[in-house]
């Protein structure tokens, strides 16, 4: 067993439907009366994983996904498979995103977050005793979506969060960067969760865009996503970096997904090589280990190899994760004792 598979991880970007591995979407196919036939089921999965491609192109990846997440019993089948994922590649503690999606006649976005939340209370059940993870919920908002989609799901990010207070902690803005005025339309909307409690995670800067990006910089969201295009020679400028700097918020880094999606042009040149110079804080995840085909086990791998990072530098890369998180002290304070045994026991 590997050392990067051993160390008790926190992942802070996963999203559920870009996670689904082969076998669950072969199970979710077959109890799909449209998708069950063999070629179809194989058509499905060959084309999930995202070949080195464009951002455009894993954009429509996630359609594959939402084919089969239709109804509550599947959704609850494909959180369940992905919690047992990460807790099977050494995952302590996971915080899983998701956009609210209704089937007309078949779910409610309101039914959809219960089937997650439902499933993530069940979590000692189906993990077992010798395991042992924490899960907690981001729910999304879709920047192709209508400013009305918006609202609603901040809505019931509201309603969910003060009735699962412990496992509904945050808000997360993804979708397809191209579309959609966030600063006008959905950044006021975020404003409301934080008041009422929840965290703010937001996809910022995966293709240059000055004025959204300093404007989300300057919102003081609790973390941020990829942050590709601040560095000025990333398609940022100067002045967008000193924000960024400053700002200290933390960055999800994401080095399989960003290379993949061509928004880095290789792992030797992403951005994770100024945040470990400068001392930036950063959470290593791995955003849809379906599409991209891997693990955070592997992302710990691929950073420990291209920027030479010792085994102690891996474990600081996971203490960083852990203030990041949106878990309670308490939890925080467990997930640092479990790091600091593992690293006594290991020497
Ligand atoms: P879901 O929210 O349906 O569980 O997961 C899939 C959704 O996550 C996609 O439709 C998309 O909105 C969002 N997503 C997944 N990966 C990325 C990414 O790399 N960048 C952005 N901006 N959004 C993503």
């Amino acid at each position: 067993e590997s050392f990067c598979l051993r160390l008790p991880k926190v992942e802070l970007h996963a999203h559920l439907n870009g996670s689904l591995s082969e076998d669950t979407l072969r199970v979710l196919c077959m109890e799909n009366p449209d998708l069950s036939s063999d070629e179809k089921i194989n058509a499905l999965i060959s084309s999930f994983h995202l070949k080195n491609r464009s951002l455009e192109e894993c954009f429509k990846k996630f359609d594959i996904a939402h084919a089969v997440t239709i109804n509550p019993a599947a959704v609850k089948k494909a959180t369940k498979d992905v919690i047992s994922d990460f807790a099977a590649d050494g995952v302590a503690y996971l915080e899983i995103r998701t956009t609210p999606r209704s089937v007309p006649g078949v779910m409610s976005k309101r039914e959809y977050i219960q089937a997650v939340v439902d499933t993530i209370k069940d979590v000692p059940s189906f993990i077992g005793p010798n395991k042992f993870i924490v899960v907690k919920l981001l729910l999304s908002v879709n920047r192709r979506e209508s400013p009305a989609e918006a609202e609603e799901n901040i809505r019931e990010a509201i309603v969910a969060n003060a009735a699962h207070p412990d496992i509904v902690v945050g808000v997360d803005l993804s979708g397809n960067p191209k579309c959609g005025n966030v600063v006008q339309d959905i950044l006021p909307l975020f404003t409301q969760a934080r008041i009422s409690g929840l965290k703010i995670a937001l996809h910022c800067a995966e293709i240059p865009n000055e004025y959204e990006v300093e404007e989300m910089l300057k919102y003081n969201a609790d973390r941020l996503g990829h942050g590709t295009c601040v560095h000025p020679s990333h398609g940022g400028t100067e002045r967008l970096w000193k924000l960024f700097l400053d700002s200290k918020t933390p960055l999800e880094v994401c080095l399989t997904s960003n290379v993949k999606c061509k928004t880095v042009e290789s792992y030797e040149n992403h951005h994770l090589q100024h945040l470990l110079q400068l001392q930036h804080p950063f959470a290593i995840s791995t955003d849809d280990k379906g599409v991209f085909s891997t693990t955070l086990s592997k992302e710990f791998e691929l950073a420990a190899k291209t920027f030479n990072l010792s085994a102690l530098e891996l474990c600081h890369c996971i203490e960083m994760a852990i203030h990041a998180s949106f878990a309670s002290t308490d939890e925080k304070k467990q997930l640092m004792s479990e790091l600091s045994a593992f690293k006594t026991k290991e020497g």
